[in-house]
């Protein structure tokens, strides 16, 4: 009897610690990945927004890098050893899909950096995991009326909007003391829910010649590079959106939980890439922009500002809820960016100036600004949906978990040092 029980007991061990894949294979899986990942970056500027793992394998991945046809095979070969790995605990299955949406988009990117283009909606999803339900720009009429009324006056909205906006531009002397203050702020605000390690820290500069706004670049070990465009003026508004985007909870904070807790925690390598065209990215420019409300609930922004901000960029105090007033109704006009993009990308508009003209009439900015915004969408293409959707999916599983600030920054936590993709999002 005894002898039976141990048997029995044997064939149970056996079950448990060998499953047809176990942890080790991932991690071969992860390991080519990751080379693979720097390989395709040296046909694509840009591709890889940051590494922080062995130089050694970056150099090796950048002297002798394979040429994009057996880049795809090798991205394929990968994906059949992941279309047989089944493993044995949540996690780890979460770490196995991670994997796979990445080396779909990979593979997918692949074929784009050779020419091959697809429809704005197939790339998303191919990319992004993620298929945009766009509204039509119709749709985005009634708000156009609604800031008619908050700008009333003569001549295009587009003008009066910007007009008035620019009396909210932060002069360029006073940038850099604004943008500190936000950022503080910011991190000030996210240290009380989400621990970072000690070492932790940023540094700011100020850039020109870019298409984007702000960009966050992660060095490793818990440091970022902060770079602010300041190619136009930069409106009041965009100091906490920039601060908390860029910085915390945004790119600095999620870098770091990444590295901190799946790299130097788990020792999943795969997180020491960061492929701008992948899902990741999904939730990262998703969390970004969901994590300023977070962060900053409507009153508590417009206290900080008016008695803040508004003073150190010489700003009248006073002028502030006039400004959040129209900032709230712009914010209904995001879509319009991602829909004009869409037809733009998708040969629906007949030229680049009329697409300009409806970027002007749908997002309300100048001409120059206008262009900036296309400039953008040109080169990122299907990107554009990470800020619009993944603000609109991170939002909804925030407040999934309840109406307690706490238990929304639990789950931002939880979304930011897990392997996250955007369909467990929606679970
Ligand atoms: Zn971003």
């Amino acid at each position: 009897m005894r002898i039976v029980i141990l048997a029995f007991a044997l064939v149970l061990s056996a079950c448990a610690s060998a499953p047809r894949s176990d942890p080790a294979d991932l991690d071969a899986v992860a390991r080519d990945y990751v080379r693979l990942q720097l390989e395709i970056g040296t046909h694509e500027d840009g591709y890889i927004d940051a590494y922080f793992g062995d130089p050694a394998i970056k150099a090796a991945a950048e002297a002798a890098p394979r040429a994009l046809p057996a880049l795809a095979e090798e991205a394929d070969r990968l994906l059949s050893l992941l279309a047989v790995a089944t493993v044995s605990e949540p996690m780890l299955e979460r770490r196995r899909d991670f994997l796979r949406a990445h080396l779909v988009a990979a593979r997918f990117r692949i074929d784009m950096i050779g020419g091959a283009r697809a429809p704005f909606a197939t790339e998303a999803q191919a990319l992004f995991g993620v298929t945009p339900e766009l509204k039509p720009l119709s749709a985005y009429d009634p708000v156009l009326a609604r800031i008619e009324a908050l700008v009333p006056g003569d001549g295009p909205l587009a003008d009066r909007v910007q007009a008035f906006r620019d009396r909210y531009a932060i002069p360029s002397d006073r940038l850099e003391a604004v943008m500190q203050a936000a950022i503080a702020e910011c991190r000030r605000r996210t240290l009380q829910h989400i621990a970072l390690p000690a070492e932790e820290a940023f540094t700011l500069e100020f850039v020109a010649n870019q298409s984007w706004s702000g960009y966050n670049w992660y060095q490793g070990s818990a440091h970022s590079l902060i770079q602010i465009n300041t190619d136009f003026p930069v409106f009041i508004d965009r100091a906490l959106d920039l601060g908390c985007h860029e910085g915390y909870p945004g790119h600095h904070t999620h870098n770091t939980l990444l590295e901190y807790s799946l790299v130097r925690g788990r020792g999943w390598v795969e997180n020491t890439v960061f492929p701008l065209f992948s899902p990741i990215s999904f939730i990262a420019e998703g969390e970004g922009n969901a994590g300023i409300d977070l962060t900053f609930p409507a009153a508590e922004r417009l206290e900080f500002e008016a008695r803040v901000l508004f003073p150190l960029a010489g700003l009248d105090p006073a002028s502030a809820p006039a400004y959040a007033e129209l900032r709230a109704a712009m914010k209904d006009l995001q879509g319009a960016r991602m829909t004009i993009g869409r037809m733009w990308l998708d040969g629906e508009i007949a030229s680049r100036d009329a697409a300009l003209d409806l970027i002007q009439r749908y997002q309300l900015v100048s001409r120059a600004r206008a262009d900036q915004s296309l400039r953008f969408t040109e080169h990122y293409r299907s990107y554009i949906i990470n800020y619009g959707i993944g603000e609109e999916w991170v939002a909804a599983h925030l407040a999934a978990a309840g109406d307690d600030p706490a238990a929304r920054w639990d789950a931002m936590a939880r979304l930011l040092s897990e392997p996250t993709l955007p369909s467990d999002l929606r679970r």
